[in-house]
């Protein structure tokens, strides 16, 4: 075999190749429901649209600089001060295509060979997969639907050791929806940089959460913060632009132009015109973001209260994010049509043959206690989807096509 040992070590993205095998399974008439995506089912905003069409149409479609263009830079500087409290300069900035991209570079920008990552566990499954491409070492913190998924001050303190240097936050939480308060980001972020770690502050999510709560960059906690924290966002969940491919980074400088390094021998700068719809993204009006986030808190307290009506499934109800992480431990080792599950993997698979549902299992995202379900889809989906599950695992009743 000439495949490099490193590229033995990475496993697909689960949560990717769920989505494509429920698209398979529909063009197959396969009547399945698909609650894998990270995905808003809503459409981009018109006026983002119109914005890209508007700079293909006036031959916007070079080559632009590595790091993104000045203006969109400008934009994101803006964005972060305005909403977030943090002020970068633009040279400070990395624009890439994708959060997920940016993420990349910035481990590989950071990790020597076995340098220790710190990833609060349940965690979004590109993580540990990106430290091994940059030959690092993850070390996982666990936490529990006990403490609402959420890590402590005392959890970092005994996980640092000397070659500890990054810890890769993620609030809210893909898969947990769990959020932080500012007070407990500032107990575990505190003692990492008290100990010189890197922290990665992934916030996509910040723009969905419910019930009032807020979200809080740990970069705005003070200098010292300031000069550790590289704070990474992007548009794909707020303006539903997942295919347009655009996120970014924001942090010391040092750490962004080693970022932009990788990104100038990989990809090159993120997509022209793309770059000029994130800037109309940046500087319209949050209703189209409100009015989501206002179905997604309908459809998040509908799906929990489902959930919890099946026997053998606990769900807590998430502040953030578009997912539940369901405990469906209790399910294990009982008969469900014949057969026996101890996993996640192989309940995710009986549930998708006997319920054509599709969830991702636990274990993807560090937990084999839990599955992943997205409901960034139709309530109606939801709606379907909950009752072919219950009448599944309540009342041993297979989904006939
Ligand atoms: N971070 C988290 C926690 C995510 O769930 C995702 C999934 N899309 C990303 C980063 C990457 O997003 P994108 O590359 O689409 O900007
Ligand atoms: N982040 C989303 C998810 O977790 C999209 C897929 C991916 O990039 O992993 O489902």
């Amino acid at each position: 075999m000439t495949i490099a040992n490193i590229i033995k070590k990475i496993k697909p993205s689960a949560t990717l190749a769920l989505g494509s095998k429920v698209k398979q399974l529909k063009s197959e008439g396969k009547n399945v429901i698909g609650f894998g995506a990270g995905e808003p089912d809503f459409d981009t905003p018109e006026a983002i649209k119109a914005s890209a069409i508007e700079s293909l149409k006036s031959g916007f479609t070079k080559y632009t600089p590595t790091s993104g263009i000045p203006e969109l830079k400008e934009a994101i500087c803006e964005k972060l001060s305005r909403e977030n409290n943090i002020n970068y300069s633009p040279q400070q900035i990395l624009a890439s295509c994708g959060a997920k991209q940016v993420i990349f570079n910035c481990l590989q920008a950071l990790c020597n060979d076995g340098d220790e990552v710190l990833i609060p566990s349940p965690y979004w499954l590109s993580y540990p997969e990106q430290v091994t491409f940059a030959r690092g070492k993850s070390v996982f913190i666990e936490s529990s639907d006990e403490n609402d998924f959420k890590i402590t001050k005392s959890d970092i303190e005994r996980s640092i050791t000397e070659k500890t240097k990054v810890l890769i936050i993620n609030s809210p939480s893909n898969p947990t929806g769990s959020l932080y308060t500012k007070e407990e980001l500032y107990e575990i972020v505190q003692p990492a940089v008290s100990a010189g770690l890197y922290i990665i502050s992934d916030e996509i999510y910040e723009k969905i959460i419910y019930d009032g709560e807020k979200h809080v960059s740990p970069a705005s906690f003070g200098q010292e913060f300031f000069e550790k924290l590289i704070t990474v966002n992007g548009f794909s969940k707020a303006y539903s632009m997942t295919g347009w491919r655009i996120g970014y980074a924001a942090g010391p400088l040092d750490i962004i132009k080693a970022a932009t390094l990788v990104q100038d021998h990989s990809t090159s700068g993120p997509n022209s015109f793309t770059q000029k719809a994130a800037i109309t993204a940046l500087q319209g009006e949050e209703k189209t973001i409100t009015d989501m986030v206002k179905e997604f808190d309908k459809r998040r307290k509908y799906i929990v209260e489902r959930l919890n009506n099946i026997d053998g499934i606990t769900c807590m109800l998430p502040k953030g994010a578009f997912y539940v992480f369901p405990n469906i431990s209790g399910l294990y080792n009982r008969d469900i049509c014949g057969q026996k599950v101890t996993n996640s993997v192989d309940l995710a698979n009986l549930i998708l043959d006997k319920a054509k549902t599709a969830f991702v299992p636990g274990v993807c995202f560090g937990s084999d206690l839990h599955l992943r379900i997205s409901y960034a889809t139709s309530m109606e989906n939801i709606v379907e989807g909950m009752n072919r599950l219950e009448k599944l695992l309540n009342e041993g009743v297979l989904y006939e096509d």
